[in-house]
């Protein structure tokens, strides 16, 4: 008999964080290594919300919170969604949890029974699957290939929907792959879901605020016919440069919300209650941070995706939101290395990658998408530059 329980076996760590790690011990090696794998943005949290943060730590705000959320956040996050989404929520449909992924892991825990299906349009984020996998559910992947833009072709869902359908996960703007849903697309997925009143959407909106050139961001919850089906999970760890502080939310059906509650009343209490603060006025104070940095980001999706397409044999999408490009190496299969590696795969072109190049970015098949590679542009220029050119210098001594 094992100590390791069984539903724990199912489960893998994180892909993405394994590159990470495999960069780091590499630069630790003495080797020059770019890692283009994070998932976090660079940017320094705004000094607006550390003070906040410094200000909650002196003035006592140490002690236990409200399992799911301060009153005071609660009140943020309502405004927010109102001022943000024209979301009408009251602070009883609103959860706090430590982070956005402890938010999903949450509510499939309060949701799934043995066997229930979880829709996961794939490329996905890669913790999906295995939060499913770990509440019992079964996660059913959903192709959506580079030719329909990495999204949801609405005519497929409905083959994808049985009845033991309990859960679709929306993710626009999409990591890995930057793509994003306007209005008119969510408004066709919703056509299909209507139909189909058994089915909750988990929206996974963590991305909102990295959108480029005008995108107009929409949620399905602004579909009134769906509202009271859909949980809409966001936080401040993309948006505000907060990853470490461990602040995510969701706002949705009270008894979804209760039940979350519960959970985190017998698991990890409550949030931080400084993190809390701080996230108060990450969304209601100045904003100006967002436009400044989706300036940057823009910049250097251009220069990213511009570089990719110039290489031979790889293709490049150029996406609307998030900090990420997933392209495609498909060119390059079935060439060799100048070790004489053969490219079968897309995890072999970025093992060779790293190794020849020194140069860390993720395999599409951990996003479920063979053929593909993600890169995270959450980087300096400087470093996108001398990248690009290594990728470039490496594709180009494959034959
Ligand atoms: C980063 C990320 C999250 C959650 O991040 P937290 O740091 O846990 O708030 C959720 N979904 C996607 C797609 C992400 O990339």
């Amino acid at each position: 008999m094992s100590i390791i329980s069984d539903s724990l076996k199912k489960i893998k760590p994180s892909p993405t964080i394994a590159v990470t790690q495999k960069a780091r011990e590499l630069k630790a090696a003495g080797k020059d290594v770019i890692g283009l794998g994070a998932g976090e943005p660079d940017f320094d949290t705004p000094d607006n919300i550390k003070q906040a943060a410094i200000k909650a730590i002196n003035d006592g705000d140490t002690k236990y919170t409200a399992v799911d959320g301060t009153p005071a956040l609660k009140k943020a996050i309502v405004e927010k969604f109102k001022k943000e989404n024209k979301l009408d929520y009251t602070t009883d449909q609103v959860t706090v949890g430590a982070g956005g992924k402890h938010v999903i892991y949450n509510a499939m825990m309060a949701t799934l029974n043995e066997g229930d299906e979880v829709i996961v349009p794939a490329p996905y984020w890669v913790s999906y699957p295995d939060i499913v996998l770990l509440a019992g559910g079964k996660p059913v992947l959903m192709e959506c290939n580079e030719k329909q833009g990495f999204k949801i072709n609405p005519s497929d869902l409905e083959k994808f929907i049985t009845p033991k359908t309990k859960w679709i996960i929306l993710n626009s703007p999409s990591n890995p792959t930057g793509a994003c849903y306007t209005e008119k697309e969510i408004r066709e997925i919703a056509k299909v879901l209507e139909k189909h009143s058994h089915v909750y959407i988990l929206s996974d909106d963590i991305y909102e605020h990295v959108t480029y050139e005008g995108f107009k961001f929409f949620t399905i919850a602004q579909i009134e016919s769906l509202k009271e089906r859909v949980l809409t999970m966001n936080g401040v760890s993309k948006a505000y440069s907060m990853t470490g502080w461990r602040i995510g939310y969701a706002a949705g059906p009270k008894e979804i919300i209760k039940a979350i509650a519960k959970i985190q009343s017998q698991s990890t209490t409550n949030p931080s209650s400084i993190s809390q603060a701080a996230s108060v006025e990450a969304l209601s104070g100045t904003q100006d941070f967002i436009k400044k940095r989706s300036v940057s980001f823009q910049e250097r999706r251009d220069f990213v995706v511009k570089a990719l397409n110039d290489i031979d044999g790889i293709e490049c999408l150029n996406p609307d939101g998030a900090f990420y490009v997933f392209p495609s190496c498909k060119g390059l299969v079935g060439k060799k290395d100048t070790n004489g590696k053969e490219i079968k795969s897309d995890t072999d072109f970025v093992q060779s990658l790293l190794e020849n190049s020194g140069i860390a970015v993720v395999q599409g098949s951990a996003f479920g998408l063979e053929g593909f590679f993600r890169i995270s542009y959450a980087t300096s220029m400087d470093n996108l530059k001398k990248a690009l050119e290594k990728i470039s210098s490496f594709c180009k001594t494959l034959s």
